[in-house]
């Protein structure tokens, strides 16, 4: 099957675009390679933490554009991004649980890069990653639906490279 996002290669530049969004195709083994690299020189707490605020504030950024591009609302737009990160290859996300209004909601992930890249056993779950791109959708479906929320957090509970059956996120809205 061919990929079901749409590619624009611009004449003069060569820069591809997505949705109106610069892209970069790279090789998994290369992205996987940098990001074990960094992690041995931060530490996994302190790579994380700064994946998380990155991922954040890029996810956001992502679906604001998207909702005013669009026309779409908070949940709408969230459930837009996972399909999106889904269809560029980053794995396979569906929303499982979304009791937004209660302050939870759990992400299934199957066939994530992270997992499907690594030849050693893990021993905790490898696909930190995406806590932030989480957390920043989360955090424009909170703004947008008007959700009181003092800070959003997720965290990978499961995860294939563990011999779970699917990768499993879950997120807390924090009053
Ligand atoms: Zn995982």
């Amino acid at each position: 099957m061919r990929p079901a996002v749409d590619i624009e290669v611009d004449d003069g530049t060569g820069v591809w675009t997505t949705d109106g969004l610069p892209m970069v195709y790279i090789p998994r083994h290369f992205m996987l390679g940098i990001h074990d690299s960094v992690e041995r020189a931060l530490g996994r707490e302190r790579y994380r933490d700064v994946l998380t605020e990155s991922g954040a504030g890029s996810a956001y950024f992502w679906c604001k554009q998207q909702a005013a591009a669009r026309g779409l609302d908070g949940v709408a737009v969230f459930e837009h991004y996972l399909a999106r990160l889904s269809t560029r290859g980053w794995g396979q996300f569906t929303l499982e649980d979304a009791a937004f209004a209660r302050g939870t909601a759990t992400i299934r992930l199957v066939n994530s890069i992270y997992v499907l890249g690594r030849s050693a056993e893990a021993e905790h779950p490898v696909c930190y990653m995406f806590e932030g791109f989480i957390v920043g959708g989360l955090t424009y479906l909170a703004e947008d639906k008007g959700l009181g929320f003092s800070s959003i957090t997720c965290r990978e509970v499961q995860c294939q490279a563990l011999g779970d059956a699917a990768c499993r996120f879950e997120a807390s809205l924090n009053p």
